[in-house]
């Protein structure tokens, strides 16, 4: 995909959730602005209901705004179809959530190679092979590769999890509360490797968290209230 002068731009951007009965709830999303650089790390803070998530997941392509345009490197993720969208989060965005979500039968470093079992073409799958071991001795797992989730502590699993975001070697890393489940001390020690990879592996950042701590470190802090988005202090 060509660089682009802004790797997100969110266009107006509305979300309401239809109703089981089939009835409109209240808009979570209404009127959503937000342009993002890359290479930038972005704190997206708020209060638990806000819209962090659902936010995130129209960055992500996981879920469509019910109005207004999401542009991920200038591209309107409206024009795009189903399969298109998924090979565009595949190739271009990382995931990283609360909770792990390892495979508990698998090793760190099969885990990780999950998002690259989908490619035919065996050179790279042998790329993305050697940048698995590289990016787990690069976040202080090169001697438990074979380890199993439950041979791991929490910490070191979602550091398993942050390298299996970005095995791919995406543009975005988008994480959602990322440090939410861990204690203090390892929150701080994932905050600092998140940002290190934001400048070593020229990943842009965008975080959702309630967590200071994480938000403080980000280059920007933007607040969602009222279903719009503020800088933090306005
Ligand atoms: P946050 O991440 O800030 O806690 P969420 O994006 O998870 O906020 O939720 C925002 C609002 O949208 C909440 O009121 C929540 O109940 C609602 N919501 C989230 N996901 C769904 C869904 N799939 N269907 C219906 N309502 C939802």
């Amino acid at each position: 995909m060509a660089e682009h002068d802004s790797i997100i731009e969110l266009m107006d951007v509305r979300k309401r959730y239809a109703t089981i009965k089939g009835t409109d709830a209240p808009m979570v999303l209404n009127g959503v602005k937000l342009t993002v650089q890359p290479g930038e790390t972005i704190a997206i803070v708020g209060p638990s209901g806000s819209g962090k998530s659902t936010l995130l997941n129209m960055i992500g392509t996981l879920d469509r705004p019910s109005e207004g345009k999401v542009l991920l490197n200038g591209v309107d993720l409206n024009t795009l179809n189903e399969r298109q969208q998924a090979q565009l989060r595949n190739r271009e965005i990382g995931f990283i959530f609360q909770e792990h979500h390892l495979l508990p039968q698998c090793t760190a470093l099969e885990n990780v190679q999950i998002p690259t079992l989908a490619r035919k073409d065996a050179a790279l799958r042998r790329v993305a092979a050697e940048t698995a071991n590289r990016l787990l001795n690069r976040v202080g797992l090169g001697g438990q590769i074979h380890h199993r989730p439950g041979q791991l502590s929490n910490g070191q699993c979602q550091r398993v999890a942050v390298v299996r975001a970005l095995i791919n070697q995406p543009k975005l890393l988008l994480a959602d509360e990322p440090t939410g489940s861990l204690d203090h001390a390892t929150a701080a020690a994932l905050t600092d490797l998140l940002l290190e990879l934001n400048r070593e592996e020229r990943v842009t950042l965008i975080v959702a968290t309630h967590a200071d701590e994480l938000a403080n470190c980000m280059n920007r802090v933007v607040e969602l209230r009222d279903g719009a988005l503020w800088a933090r202090g306005d």
